[in-house]
Formats: C-alpha cells, sequence, structure tokens
C-alpha cells in the first residue's frame, strides 16, 4: 500500500508552502487507500520553537486533514518524534560503522574551518571541503565531547527518478581529489542524527512509499539515496514540487509571519476554501472526473476522488489572494446549504461574533446573520468590518449621503402607515406620493437600517433586525 509521510520541523508555524506539501502527501494517500503518517523532525534542537508542534498538530485537524500515525495518534512504526528515536539512530550508526561506511571525526572546529577557508580559496570553490582525514588516520580519530560521526560518501552518485520531473542527474563536477560530495556529518557530537540521516532511517522504517517536498529538498536527494544503498534498502519514490511564489514573486518564506494557516482562521477563511486553494498550487483536476464537476471549486472529498500525481504541474505556483477569496465565498454558500456544516460554521465562530459584538446576541441571531449575510460574504470577517450595523445602531452622523431629499418624509410616513406589511406600507406610500420612486424608498429604508450598506434584502433585514429594533431605527435616523 502507498504510505506517505508528512515531515515538517517544528521551528515555526504551519504556513501555505507546508500545507500544500502536507496535502499532497495526504492526498495522494487517501486517493490510493494508503496511509497517511505525520513525523516530527525535530532533533535541530538549536532551531525549535516552543508552540510550533502544538500549532502543526492544530493547523492539520483545522484542514480536515486526518493523519493515520503520529505523535498524537500512535503507530505501529513509532514513536513518531525523532528526537524519541535516538535509540533507533545511534544502532543504524553503529550499522555504518561496522562497514566501514561512517567513521568517527574528531578534527576541532578550528581545523575543519581552515579547511573550508581553503576550499574556499579554489576556483572554482568546492562544496567539499573535508579531507577525510580522521577516516585515513585513526590515530587521529578519537572519541571526545565534540566529536561527530560522518559519513563515507561514495565518489559517484547515481541518477535518480522524480515522478514529475523524469530522470535526474544531479552530479556536481568533480571538484576536490575527485570527490564530488562532502562526507556528510549523520550524528551530530550531541548523539542527535543529522536531517538526512533520521529522514532515511525513518523512511525506511515507516516503510514510506512515496516522499512528495518541496523542490528544495532535491540537493539532498543524491546524499539520501547514497545512504539507502549504504545500507542495502530500497529508496522510496520521489517527487519534487515546485516552489510557491506570491504575486510579487518574493518567496513564500520571507512573509511567513502573514500566512501561518491558524491565522487564515483569523481572516475568516474556512478551512474547505484555504484547502481548495492550496491544492491547485501544482496540480490541476482532470477535465473529466466521474461524479465531479469540472469546476475548480471542490471539496476536500471531490479533490481525493480526482488527485493523482500524473496532473501535477511543473512550473512554479503563484499564490493569488482574490482566488482564496473566491473560493471562500463559494465554500461559505455550501456550508450555509449543508445543515452539519452549517451547524459546524456557527458553533466554531459564535464566539468571535459574541466578542466583537458586545456580547448582546445569542447564537440564533448568529446563526441567522450567516444564514443571511453569508452568500455574499468573501470571509467570515466582513460580518465585523462591513456589517457592523447587524450588531451596532448606525451613527447617522457619521454618513454624509443621503439616500433622497425626501428621506425625512418616507421615513415618518411609513413609521405611521397603518399595514403590518412593509410591503403593502411601501405601495400605499406611493399611492400618496406619485412623484416617489420604489428606488427611493428601498434606498431610504436601507440607509436606516444599515447606514446604506447592502448586502442583505430589505425584507431579510427587517426580519433579522426585528420588528421594534426597525421601528427604533427609522426614527433615530429621521432626528
Ligand atoms: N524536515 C524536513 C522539512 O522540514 C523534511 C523534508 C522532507 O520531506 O524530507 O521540510
Amino acid at each position: 500500500p502507498v504510505r506517505t509521510r508528512f515531515a515538517p520541523s517544528p521551528t515555526g508555524y504551519l504556513h501555505l508552502g507546508s500545507l500544500r506539501t502536507a496535502l499532497y502527501n495526504y492526498l495522494l494517500a487517501r486517493s490510493t487507500g494508503g496511509q497517511f503518517l505525520l513525523r516530527l523532525e525535530d532533533t535541530d534542537r538549536t532551531r525549535l520553537v516552543p508552540d510550533a508542534e502544538q500549532n502543526i498538530y492544530d493547523s492539520l485537524r483545522w484542514c480536515n486533514m486526518t493523519v493515520d500515525e503520529g505523535p498524537e495518534t500512535g503507530g505501529k512504526y513509532g514513536p513518531y518524534r525523532q528526537s524519541d528515536r535516538k535509540d533507533i539512530y545511534q544502532h543504524y550508526v553503529q550499522i555504518l560503522l561496522d562497514k566501514g561506511l561512517a567513521y568517527r571525526c574528531s578534527c576541532s572546529k578550528d581545523r575543519l574551518n581552515s579547511l573550508r577557508e581553503s576550499a574556499m580559496k579554489l576556483k572554482p570553490p568546492t562544496t567539499v571541503t573535508y579531507d577525510r582525514k580522521c577516516a585515513f588516520d585513526p590515530q587521529h580519530s578519537h572519541t571526545s565531547d565534540d566529536s561527530v560521526i560522518r559519513f563515507k560518501s561514495p565518489d559517484k552518485y547515481e541518477q535518480f527518478d522524480d515522478l514529475l520531473h523524469g530522470k535526474l542527474d544531479l552530479q556536481p563536477q568533480y571538484n576536490y581529489n575527485d570527490r564530488r560530495y562532502d562526507d556528510i556529518v549523520i550524528m551530530k557530537s550531541d548523539g542527535l542524527p543529522t536531517y538526512h540521516f533520521a529522514n532515511v532511517v525513518d523512511d525506511h522504517l515507516m516503510k514510506i512509499t512515496h516522499v512528495i517536498r518541496g523542490e528544495e529538498w532535491l540537493p539532498s536527494t543524491p546524499k539520501h539515496i547514497a545512504l539507502y544503498r549504504a545500507f542495502g534498502w530500497e529508496p522510496p519514490s520521489y517527487v519534487h514540487i515546485p516552489l510557491l511564489t506570491s504575486l510579487g514573486d518574493k518567496k513564500l518564506s520571507k512573509r511567513q509571519g502573514d500566512i501561518g494557516i491558524l491565522s487564515m482562521k483569523e481572516k475568516g477563511i474556512l478551512p474547505e476554501a484555504l484547502v481548495n486553494f492550496v491544492a491547485l498550487f501544482g496540480w490541476s483536476p482532470p477535465r473529466e472526473t466521474p461524479g465531479v464537476s469540472t469546476s475548480e471549486s471542490m471539496t476536500l472529498d471531490q479533490i481525493i476522488k480526482s488527485f493523482s500525481l500524473d496532473h501535477l504541474t511543473k512550473g512554479n505556483a503563484k499564490v493569488n489572494d482574490s482566488k482564496l477569496y473566491f473560493f471562500n465565498k463559494h465554500h461559505i454558500t455550501l456550508a450555509i446549504n449543508d445543515p452539519q456544516k452549517f451547524q459546524e460554521l456557527v458553533d466554531s465562530n459564535f464566539d468571535k461574533f459574541h466578542s466583537f459584538s458586545g456580547g448582546k446576541y445569542n447564537k440564533d441571531y448568529f446563526a441567522k446573520v450567516l444564514k443571511y449575510l453569508g452568500p455574499s460574504l468573501s470571509s467570515l470577517d466582513e460580518i465585523e468590518t462591513l456589517h457592523r450595523y447587524i450588531y451596532e445602531p448606525v451613527n447617522y452622523a457619521e454618513l454624509t449621503k443621503i439616500p433622497s431629499p425626501d428621506f425625512v418624509h418616507i421615513l415618518d410616513r411609513l413609521l405611521h402607515l397603518s399595514s403590518t406589511s412593509f410591503d403593502e406600507n411601501v405601495k400605499l406610500l406611493l399611492k400618496e406620493n406619485p412623484e416617489l420612486t420604489k428606488k427611493d424608498i428601498f434606498q431610504t429604508v436601507r440607509f436606516a437600517l444599515s447606514g446604506g450598506t447592502s448586502g442583505l434584502t430589505i425584507p431579510l433585514l427587517i426580519d433579522l433586525l426585528g420588528e421594534q429594533e426597525f421601528k427604533e431605527r427609522l426614527t433615530r435616523a429621521t432626528e
């Protein structure tokens, strides 16, 4: 069976780029009946951000991406946090040491620095800097507080197949003593493995079949494959997905702060919309999928149904915010029309509404607001920013645009006409004042009720505010 994993390092909050990586791994697993794992790559203790791990769990959960095996869920191949797997890595380092494919290096920092400096002076400069002194001269090598284990890199690296890019030959030119790759450190002096080593050992032990990750990892892949070969293991299939760029072509990592996944929630984005949006950064649905419309607006289930690696795209994906709001509008409307989703929407957003509306309204009122206003919203926070009148009195003094010169008269008459039906009263008013138009009346009433903001029809507005508030606003507007 297909087994994929999302292997973030808890060094920051989950952002759009990492969510996309997680999503494609998730989609491949779900669309093939396989398993999706979460593994925390936290061996670089200096870069840890304390609440990043929790943020990763919360973000995936918010997006409805269920994890089959992981630190929270457990599973047969755990533990799933690399810092809890120290013994396992030590065991596998020993295997390479025994095979003569790894060696202890106790060169001092000063020595390594001066080697690096002289390598930089070469023309062209080389990335192979370590001279293997500790491998050639075991006398020199000894266990000490800051000794490390290095992998004896093969001189020749093999080409490999990437399921998106095809055959790739990433061998650098010969550049130092006929060697192309440095002897990478696989275990640091603190006894913890480096990323490369832990990643390979874990993907093997956790029986990962497909590794989908960002293109920035391409240069690492030959090193990983060399490690697989050293153990005599079969590497997984690789898919390196293109970088994400914002419309300004800036690398996303530069603005990670404002695009943290959970900050989207604060901005009134629905997780369904975000997942829809992110799925299309490097994948497009096939023209025809049975049972799925050809629209780009899709639910997670529809995306799973139409997902396959064949439709990944190679070019860099551009992040376009207006598209996110387009999907958001679509998914808000879907949620409103699905009783269960609707209830979830109400439940998960009521607290926020309750607090910015000053605690005056109950959940039923909020549900009504969502039901009526929802289809016109591009994001839920527009309730707060564009539709203040539903939870606050209108400040008429602030409004400069008077809807009609007759507005005081219109409101006054409406308040005194006899019918209880608004429509009837409008008809009566028109009969009394043939010079008025329906438009004058509607604009005036809208002005009194909402300060002029459109979004709801007048009958819905009246229904929402209630008869008493309706009359009060009409009265206050004439004062
Ligand atoms: N821990 C790496 C990261 O933070 C994982 C890369 C990979 O998928 O191999 O992205």
